[in-house]
């Protein structure tokens, strides 16, 4: 008998704003005006030779492992290539993970809300997710020493910058607090880490990976370069990557070896840095633009967070709204968001939404949240 799985809320929720009308801040898109087609094209062109059609090493390309470490170390996180396996996206780094590290009935610990993937996977896995209480600078340390007592979860999986759906950074004391813990009690560590790049204000954060060796870095090309590459990266202590890349074997023997010659390609002839910085001024000026408009947009009473970089505004709305029946009102308008509902591990508040704020422009995003505003009539 095949098990029964629910279908995901978000990906439902993205073949209704398919159409071209629709203002969408539901997925967390990159803005599509922004990707670097000459460069990619270029060095698809480049990467297309005979030895980039052949099966290859499970690890991945050298070459490009040698230059994601190069810009991780440049981002202060000390990185030898050979700690870093290639992933068909970072979604596939936590399928690796979930599938070495998690017997059924294991504990994941999470914060709540998380990313609606990474719990899908948890519960594919037949985990026990147990939320860890936080608050707007992410989980409480203090929390999740209580949750390690009580539940022993083999896993901890955070967003710890700029997450999903909440746009929350946790700050450094609580990430050296959190790798002590970790430490302390063998506990291993997801840091998810597709939006770290993307800040827009502010100083940059150190990695949890650089404070314990029980922490699992996963690094994406998708919001930086291109989701549709299906590129990502996993940094992982020498014992378990060997392990992972064995779990990579059974998956699917190696990530496209054709794209992995692109991306190291791209690398190699372009500065992906001075992009990032472009599209950080781009998506900076579309986040205030988003900001700017909440409080005509929204309820009295609505909160919403206020991020330092990344692609999310999560909003809480007053008492007693159903953001679910919001967004048939707001769909009917043309304009979409995602009911935050779906993010929650154990129990939902369906009083808060996720919008994301990177996808359009900002006259689009200024139309977008008119619409929006109209919704609650
Ligand atoms: N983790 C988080 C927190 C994400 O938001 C996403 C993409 N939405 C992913 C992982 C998956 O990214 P990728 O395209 O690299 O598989």
């Amino acid at each position: 008998m095949p098990r029964t799985v629910s279908s995901s809320p978000v990906r439902d929720l993205l073949a209704l704003t398919a159409r071209p009308e629709v203002i969408s801040f539901a997925g967390g898109l990159p803005a599509p005006d922004l990707f670097d087609l000459d460069g990619m094209r270029a060095a698809f062109d480049r990467a297309l030779t005979r030895r980039a059609l052949q099966y290859a090493s499970s690890e991945g390309d050298p070459d490009l492992r040698a230059r994601v470490a190069e810009r991780m170390i440049a981002r202060g996180l000390p990185t030898p290539g050979e700690d870093l396996l290639v992933t068909t996206g970072s979604q596939q780094a936590l399928t690796l993970v979930v599938t070495a590290l998690l017997e059924p009935g294991a504990v994941v610990a999470v914060e709540e809300p998380t990313y609606l993937a990474a719990l899908q996977a948890f519960r594919l896995a037949g985990a026990r997710v147990v939320p860890v209480a936080g608050d707007e600078h992410g989980v409480d340390p203090a929390a999740l020493a209580e949750v390690v007592e009580r539940d022993r979860p083999t896993l901890l999986y955070l967003v710890p910058t700029f997450a999903n759906p909440t746009g929350r950074t946790l700050t450094p004391e609580r990430r050296a607090a959190i790798a002590a813990l970790a430490d302390r009690h063998g506990l291993w560590v997801v840091e998810d880490d597709p939006y770290g790049e993307l800040r827009y204000r502010g100083e940059h954060v150190p990695a949890l990976a650089s404070m314990s060796g029980r922490v699992l870095h996963l690094g994406s090309f998708s919001k930086i370069g291109a989701p549709r590459l299906r590129l990502g990266w996993l940094r992982a202590p020498a014992e378990l990557l060997r392990t992972l890349v064995v779990v990579k074997q059974a998956a699917d023997l190696h990530t496209s070896t054709v794209d992995q010659a692109a991306a190291a390609a791209y690398l190699a002839a372009n500065d992906l840095s001075a992009h990032v910085r472009a599209l950080c001024a781009a998506y900076g000026e579309r986040r205030d633009a988003m900001i700017a408009a909440l409080p005509g947009t929204v309820p009295d009473g609505s909160r919403w967070t206020d991020p330092d970089g990344g692609t999310f505004v999560w909003v809480t709305l007053p008492g007693g709204v159903d953001a679910a029946d919001v967004l048939a009102a707001a769909l009917a308008r043309d304009v979409a968001f995602v009911p935050g509902a779906s993010f929650f591990a154990t129990t939902p508040d369906p009083a808060t939404m996720r919008l994301s704020f990177t996808t359009n422009t900002v006259e689009r995003i200024a139309e977008g949240m008119r619409r929006l505003a109209g919704a609650w009539q």
